[in-house]
């Protein structure tokens, strides 16, 4: 291991400048901006280094078009006889930069032995490590038996239909092909992440009738109606929530409670013309909901806890009608401790830094669920080097000893599936 790990020590600067490289890349989703380029940049990269490349446009998944083409790569190495494939899949885009940078988000500089920019930390540097590590075990010139598998896929911040899910589909994340994934989401160096919670989208309409503003009893308040819901939502559901708490390791801690965002509520007439509204009774509201569940929790309960204040509103207040219809849902997924994949990435975070690893579970949901889901694989963890609360913000970063640990915990762990070291 000695050597492996001098090798990858020797691959600081590399590691680096391919974090910087992808940086430099703008992978903005939405609205998916450069990911051919993103896609390619790597399967170059990969191929120079032995494996075989190949792409994988995601024809008529949402967003696909000539200007905006999802584009996936899949690398592959095949070792000396055949045996189990470890695949380490990373996406490729990045969320918008939003405010508060004091430095270029796209830049990718380096200060304080820290590389920053938008997608460093989710999760073009978790990439990065992956990449270096697999590439120091070739180098290495170490014999196995079996596969190793590196993709870059697409879409993962809307949802992944184009990227994970496609390519799963397709069988690429399905036994025989692939027996152990590990996704390098930014959870913290020292963490092993299990899986996620549920999530269900939802929007609630509820239904009034038009009126002249001056005669709002000639009309039916949408508004009124949604205001009267929320009510509801607020005396009853947050306190029935609030007493909700898993067994699952969620963190950040007030994620182990069931969750509901409001996420928007839009009604009446926009002030479209010279930003005047229009002097009429709303005739439609409408209230997009994002609710977590817990494993313990049934999807059809988290529904029905929305629909029964509904349709008790239904009940008690004249006129109330409504709408609901579902945006997206997916079921919590966690993998079992005892599961390959969890024993090898304990073991070597443990070997490597001295640390007993903490199992967790992530708040919100990521490409793991399509891997469960459509895979049908249950041998997957989130492994990676960035620090889980700095995704998604301003100066974003990745520390750059994070990431060499990683590497060294990827390749070790890779070495144990295949059954090259115990
Ligand atoms: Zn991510």
């Amino acid at each position: 291991m000695e050597s492996l790990f001098s090798r990858i020590d020797s691959k600081r600067e590399d590691l680096v400048s391919f974090t910087q490289d992808l940086v430099r890349i703008p992978t903005i989703n939405p609205p998916g901006e450069d990911y051919t380029r993103c896609a390619e940049f790597l399967g170059r990269r990969l191929a120079k280094s032995g494996f075989s490349v190949l792409y994988e446009r995601a024809k008529n998944t949402p967003g696909d078009t000539d200007r905006y083409p999802r584009k996936n790569v899949i690398a592959r190495f095949e070792g000396k006889s055949s045996g189990a494939c470890v695949h380490f899949n990373s996406h490729l885009d990045v969320v918008v930069p939003g405010e508060g940078w004091t430095v270029d988000p796209f830049e990718g500089i380096v200060r304080d032995g820290k590389v920053y920019g938008r997608g460093t930390c989710d999760m073009k540097g978790g990439l990065a490590a992956s990449v270096i590590a697999m590439e120091a075990i070739l180098e290495e010139g170490i014999n196995f038996s079996g596969t190793i598998e590196i993709s870059g896929t697409v879409d993962e911040e809307t949802g992944g239909y184009g990227g994970v899910a496609f390519l799963a589909e397709k069988g690429f994340f399905s036994k025989p092909r692939v027996d152990h994934v590990i996704i390098p989401e930014p959870l913290n160096v020292d963490r092993v992440c299990l899986g996620h919670r549920g999530v269900w989208w939802a929007e609630v309409e509820t239904l009034g009738r038009i009126a002249h503003g001056s005669m709002p009893f000639l009309g039916d308040s949408a508004i009124r109606h949604m205001s009267s819901f929320l009510e509801l939502i607020e005396k009853r559901l947050f306190p029935a929530l609030e007493q909700k708490e898993t067994s699952m390791p969620v963190v950040p801690e007030g994620a182990k409670r069931s969750t509901l965002n409001l996420q928007a509520v839009h009604g009446g007439e926009d002030e479209s013309f010279l930003g005047m509204p229009s002097p009429c009774v709303p005739d439609s509201c409408r209230l997009t909901i994002d609710r977590r569940f817990l494993i313990e929790e049934n999807i059809n309960e988290v529904k029905a806890e929305i629909t029964d204040l509904l349709n008790e509103l239904t009940e008690s207040r004249p006129n109330f009608r409504y709408r609901i219809h579902d945006i997206m849902e997916f079921l919590p997924t966690m993998t079992d401790v005892d599961a390959p994949v969890v024993k090898a990435v304990s073991a070597s975070i443990l070997n490597i830094s001295g640390k007993n690893p903490e199992y967790v579970i992530s708040p919100g949901t990521y490409d793991q669920k399509h891997i469960a889901r459509i895979g049908h694989l249950h041998d997957c963890v989130a492994y990676g080097p960035g620090i889980l609360d700095l995704a998604h913000q301003p100066d974003e970063y990745i520390v750059i000893d994070d990431m060499i640990t990683a590497a060294k915990v990827m390749a070790v762990s890779t070495l144990k599936l295949l059954g090259v070291v115990s």
